[in-house]
């Protein structure tokens, strides 16, 4: 009975997340919500309920899948493995903290194996909350640079993303952009367009500005972007490309893959946008462009372990990487593989050199310095 009671609670509580996260759904689906969290891999079922079935992967040739990602190229890829291997792979989606409140609520009665989700900040909130294990392979170890996995190997980052200016090559000359830091300058006065504090990607962003000039620099710097603002932070990543095309601002802050996303838009309208800007990799001359990843971890309690284990490296290895981080267009993390022709397109770029934990370890001071700058 009292399982009935729980079950019942937590369908109660399912149903009242889908009701506030379809109020956003006019937007974007993917960085609609207004909580502070976005569900950005989603593609077209961002309110579903994550309380699916897991059960159909228990035995020792299987793996439970909780990811927020959700492609039909990851499941062809998915496919291939099952085929190798013989490890059947039961994908449960959610959102990112859905999925991480579902496994400390499942506690070591969770049947998930593997936990896929986006930015080193939300994987390490998993971390956090203790449902991620230590892994030791060789096989992730000589896939993925140092840099991208958690420093005690409770995740892998597997896709990688860079955070880039866009500019309307119009009104802005490539010359004039240079740094994260220059955009606080005077001459920037009311031209900067980036989204509110509460997504995680700005909170990570301005985390690794902490790691590299210290948190009193950061602040200042703060101060000074958000008086630059062209517009109280709103939208997307998205928006803010389109605000640029608008005339609203000059510049704009976002991830390398939305405009990957505009350009093969179905939206002719941001297939325009995609067109009208350039992309610029801040940082070139000093710390390198910011780079975050979308990344897995093995669960703490999962009963598949060693399966799991096997499922990540596949996804870290050559034959799958390709595949794996151009369905959102991002850069793979394997370094003998190479990008899309699109990301080869754009050009290389210097990486901050900067191991991604400390994301996630800086994330409350990044948030609060945010805040007290007036970075909404
Ligand atoms: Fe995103």
């Amino acid at each position: 009975m009292k399982n009935r009671t729980l079950l019942f609670l937590f369908m109660l509580f399912t149903v009242s997340i889908f009701a506030l996260s379809a109020c956003g759904s006019g937007e974007e689906n993917e960085e609609s919500e207004t909580a502070g969290e976005t569900t950005e891999e989603e593609s077209a079922d961002s309110g579903e309920s994550s309380e699916e079935e897991a059960s159909s992967a228990e035995s020792d040739r299987g793996v439970n899948l909780y990811t927020s990602r959700h492609y039909d190229t990851d499941n062809e890829l998915y496919e291939k493995f099952s085929e190798e291997t013989g490890i059947e792979v039961n994908v449960i989606s959610g959102s990112e903290d859905e999925l991480i409140e579902r496994l400390e609520r499942e506690g070591e009665n969770t049947e998930g194996d593997v936990f896929i989700t986006a930015d080193a900040g939300r994987l390490h909130r998993a971390k956090e909350a203790e449902v991620l294990q230590a892994v030791e392979s060789d096989v992730l170890n000589e896939n993925i640079p140092e840099n991208l996995r958690d420093k005690d190997n409770e995740w892998f980052g597997l896709t990688k993303r860079a955070r880039i200016l866009v500019y309307d090559p119009e009104r802005v000359d490539e010359e004039e952009l240079s740094t994260y830091e220059a955009l606080a300058d005077e001459e920037w006065e009311g031209r900067v367009l980036v989204r509110p504090s509460d997504n995680i990607y700005n909170q990570s962003l301005v985390a690794s500005m902490i790691s590299i000039n210290g948190t009193e620099e950061t602040s200042a710097w703060a101060e000074g972007l958000v008086h630059n603002f062209a517009r109280t932070p709103k939208g997307s990543d998205r928006d803010q490309a389109k605000a640029v095309a608008a005339g609203e601002g000059d510049v704009a802050i976002m991830n390398s893959y939305y405009l990957g996303k505009m350009l093969n838009s179905s939206e002719e309208k941001e297939v325009e946008v995609g067109e009208q800007l350039e992309i610029f990799f801040p940082n070139q001359e000093t710390t390198g462009t910011h780079v975050n990843v979308s990344g897995a971890g093995v669960t703490k309690h999962g009963p598949n372990q060693e399966a799991a284990v096997e499922f990540i490296e596949f996804l870290s290895s050559e034959k799958a990487q390709g595949e794996f981080s151009e369905a959102n267009y991002e850069y793979p993390v394997n370094p003998d593989v190479e990008p899309s022709e699109l990301l080869q397109s754009w050009g290389d770029f210097e990486e901050q050199d900067l191991n991604l934990t400390e994301l996630g370890q800086n994330n409350t001071e990044a948030l609060m310095l945010m805040n007290e700058a007036g970075w909404n």
